[in-house]
């Protein structure tokens, strides 16, 4: 395949059907969003909502692009700036991920650090208290943003009903942080179907359960306030993970299935499987892998 720049690489992520023991004879099929070149499933949101705000005459040439981010949609972000030659400030609380930190400096990017007590919400804050005051400064805020939930409806959700035209698809099962994913792609397949069920994903110490907010190992879904964007979707059940379920489910694909995924993506897999006990036999469900695994070393993903 012959390419003229990274950014023709966005979207069009395989599908894999996981080789491992499902209970019920159901089946899992989940879609590699690693292989994405920013290496998640956030450059579709970058590249969506830098070109939404160019079209929307929101942006020109010498804006600033700033963001608060948990990692992935900073790169996503700074990836899509970068063709558009657009500085970008990503606000980002300490405790996520150094090498996710990194890339987003190699391509160029600003990184401001929150304290991570203060959680997502102080990086939203200071993000924009900055664009406050940096002139031509444009904050597409990927938490209220409805473009954020319109990238998946209109890229991913199309993709998983066309990878898998010849199965029929129960469940819908995926993680949760802005909820964009989630949503886009819960509302695209209640259209398409509205017998699938939309099951969503967060760890211990996210909200959606009704529990308190605490830290969690699981990086990059977990929620401290509701998304505005489950305000206009059905969700059929919330299912709450823990980060050793989690975790346990990142060692063992890596193992059985030569696979390296993110502690979101083990989460989303435990979740699958917790699934498959409940629907009924032979049931098809979709799950989605965020990233992977190798963003993840300084943080002992793999516990060695
Ligand atoms: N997994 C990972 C690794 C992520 O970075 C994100 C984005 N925060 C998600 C899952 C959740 O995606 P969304 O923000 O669309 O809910």
């Amino acid at each position: 395949m012959l390419i003229k720049n990274i950014h023709q690489l966005v979207g069009q992520t395989p599908i894999i059907e996981l080789q491992i023991p499902v209970p019920n004879q159901s089946r899992i099929f989940a879609k590699l969003e690693m292989f994405n070149p920013g290496g998640s499933i956030k450059d579709r949101l970058g590249q969506f909502l830098i070109s939404d705000a160019w079209q929307r005459n929101l942006i020109n040439q010498n804006s600033t692009i700033i963001e608060p981010t948990a990692g992935n949609t900073g790169i996503g972000l700074a990836l899509a700036a970068q063709q558009y030659k657009l500085p970008t400030i990503l606000v980002v609380p300490e405790k996520f991920s150094a090498e996710k930190q990194q890339l987003m400096k190699a391509l160029g990017a600003t990184i401001i650090n929150t304290p991570s007590s203060e959680g997502i919400k102080g990086a939203i804050s200071k993000a924009k208290a900055l664009a406050a005051e940096i002139e031509n400064s444009y904050l597409p805020m990927q938490f209220a943003n409805p473009a954020n939930p319109e990238t998946y409806y209109q890229t991913l959700a199309p993709e998983i009903v066309k990878d898998l035209k010849n199965e029929k698809i129960d469940a819908f099962v995926a993680g949760a942080g802005s909820g964009g994913t989630f949503a886009g792609i819960a509302k695209y397949l209640s259209e398409y179907d509205a017998t699938i069920k939309n099951i969503v994903v967060e760890p211990e110490g996210s909200i959606l359960n009704g529990g308190p907010a605490h830290a969690h190992r699981t990086e990059g879904i977990g929620v401290e306030f509701v998304p505005p964007f489950f305000e206009s979707i059905h969700i059929d059940k919330t299912l709450t993970i823990s980060d050793d379920s989690a975790f346990q489910q990142v060692r063992y694909v890596a193992e059985n299935l030569g696979l390296f995924i993110g502690s979101s993506s083990g989460a989303a897999l435990a979740a699958s499987l917790q699934m498959a006990e409940t629907l009924p036999p032979q049931s098809n469900i979709v799950t989605i892998f965020p990233d992977s695994s190798e963003r993840y070393m300084s943080t002992n993903i793999y516990g060695n």
